[in-house]
């Protein structure tokens, strides 16, 4: 009897394949009626040269019909069914829920991500959830995989059934800065460590950045399947990426030039753009990548097309094409070097790490009184924990006035929001509730552009966290460990006695 091979099976079967991306629509289908998006879902399922087929989950924070009402549909002809699952709109419930429904449909492979900040919806902007990000969610459907416990109704601890998800986490290497690159591939580490078992890459347009993702997974001793990924450009997506219209995408100057150019010709670019396609897959290919991931299109024949395009290239070709595709901006920062080294500028930085703005009064002081009153194990911190042992007892005036001078305090320094599960040590001193508007507390979201927030408005507090870090040589260790869960019980309560009193999530660190 044979079975069905599963992704896990396909993508470390050693063969080279492809998968389609499918985007769904706002609005619904009714149950007799044909739709497009499940005829292109059917197509792409059926034919033998697509290995899987993924779904994504909102993307660009535009509200759709749910991936997992296709992922269903499709489940039925095709065991490859990769489901995106983001943060964005679902809290840590809602996530638990949707991973359940997902395990009893057999859709068991999923793109954990933090996801776009959502765009406007029903009545204007929806606010977003971000109760947990990519990290925190493969930390969770990994410890669904291992037999989640939950207490039962007496309090006894229960284990529920064990889950097989397949997980994925996604990185992205298109960030033209130091300070936002390396962020990107020390959380890369983190999900990995937290249970992602194969990684896709953002789409992009610089196959040096492809490549160093799979250098530096190397170079960490990891080979899990790594899947590039593929868009397929015309002259309206180009224009879109290069204005950051879509966070994290990334067209470079030249090669929008190229897309305006070949744009004007009288097949409006179709043929370059296709072509440009199967190159990066190729290029893919020849990386030793698992497999490469194509979205962008309408119809199951374009994809068909670029697939058949790739596979009739020579074996060798990709090396020419690897040099080609390589659409960089200007001063892009690279960990490699050609030769396959590590950037040495960035090396000798490392050692001398020159000044930054971001070292300033306010950080130097509070790293000061970080290390004298709160780290476990200190004189400072077990004369603290005495102290705020004494007020808890008191839940009257003391305790309130000392939660009042730490709120006034945190306020003016740290823009904090009364969270009460501080994680300002994990961000060198940045509040990740004040001044990150994805509430990101185990690394970068891949929303970044040029070091400046996904939403404009300010930096990224992981690019200023890393140039505070680098200065005191500790950027390697920035987003190690398990993932951090913010706890919303404790919301308005004082984040330091929650600290002394071993009752946030830095004490479950400790153990
Ligand atoms: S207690 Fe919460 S809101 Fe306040 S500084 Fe810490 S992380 Fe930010
Ligand atoms: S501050 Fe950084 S991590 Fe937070 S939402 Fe903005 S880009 Fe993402």
């Amino acid at each position: 009897m044979t079975t069905t091979p599963t992704l896990r099976d396909v993508l470390t079967s050693g063969r080279f394949c492809y998968g389609a991306e499918v985007v769904t629509t706002r609005g619904f289908v009714p149950a007799d009626q044909s739709s497009k998006i499940v005829d292109l879902g059917n197509a792409l399922t059926d034919d033998p040269r697509i290995s899987w087929v993924s779904i994504t989950d909102n993307p660009g924070g535009n509200v759709m019909l749910t991936p997992e009402w296709l992922g269903q549909l499709l489940a039925k002809r095709r065991a490859q069914i990769v489901v995106h699952l983001t943060c964005k709109d679902r809290n840590r419930n809602a996530l638990e829920s949707t991973a359940w429904r997902l395990a009893s449909e057999g859709l068991n492979n999923v793109l954990a991500m933090t996801g776009d900040h959502p765009k406007a919806g029903f009545h204007g902007l929806a606010s977003g959830s971000f109760d947990l990000d990519s990290v925190s969610l493969i930390a969770m459907l990994k410890a669904m995989n291992d037999g989640l416990p939950v207490p039962g109704r007496k309090g006894e601890i229960t284990t529920l059934p064990k889950t097989s998800f397949y997980i994925a986490g996604a990185v992205s290497p298109f960030k033209r800065y130091e300070r936002e690159l390396m962020p990107q591939y020390f959380k890369l580490l983190r999900k990995i460590s937290n249970g992602a078992e194969f990684i896709y890459t953002q789409l992009g347009y610089d196959m040096r950045k492809f490549h160093e993702v799979k250098l530096f997974l190397q170079s960490h001793g990891i080979s899990l399947p790594l899947i590039g990924n593929v868009y397929l450009l015309n002259k309206t997506v180009a224009g879109m990426f290069y204005r950051n219209d879509v966070p994290g995408c990334v067209v470079s100057d030249k090669l929008l030039a190229l897309a305006e150019k070949y744009a004007a010709g009288p097949d409006k670019g179709r043929a370059f753009f296709f072509e440009l396609a199967a190159k990066q897959l190729a290029v893919f290919k020849g990386l030793g990548f698992a497999g490469g991931y194509i979205g962008g299109m309408a119809k199951a024949e374009s994809f068909f097309e670029i697939i058949d395009m790739a596979e009739k290239f020579g074996a060798n070709d990709w090396k020419e094409f690897a040099k080609e595709i390589q659409f960089c901006r200007d001063g892009e920062f690279y960990l490699f070097e050609t030769d396959g080294a590590l950037n040495r500028e960035y090396v000798r930085s490392l050692e001398h790490p020159g000044d930054s703005k971001e070292v300033n009064f306010n950080y130097r002081l509070s790293r000061c009184v970080h290390s004298a009153f709160f780290t476990p194990g200190t004189s400072g911190f077990n004369f603290m924990k005495r102290i705020y042992t004494g007020w808890d007892k008191n839940t009257g005036f003391l305790s309130r006035t000392a939660h009042g001078v730490e709120k006034v305090s945190k306020l003016v320094m740290f823009d904090c929001c009364d969270c009460g599960d501080c994680s300002l040590p994990d961000i060198a001193n940045l509040c990740p509730q004040g001044s990150c508007s994805k509430n990101q507390r185990n690394g970068p979201c891949g929303g970044s552009f040029d070091g400046r927030c996904e939403l404009k408005d300010k930096d990224c507090i992981w690019a200023r966290a890393y140039e505070r870090l680098k200065h005191y040589k500790e950027t390697k260790d920035m987003l190690q460990g398990q993932a951090v869960f913010y706890n919303a019980g404790l919301k308005n309560s004082s984040g330091w006695a929650n600290s002394f009193l071993g009752r946030d999530h830095n004490a479950k660190k400790e153990k």
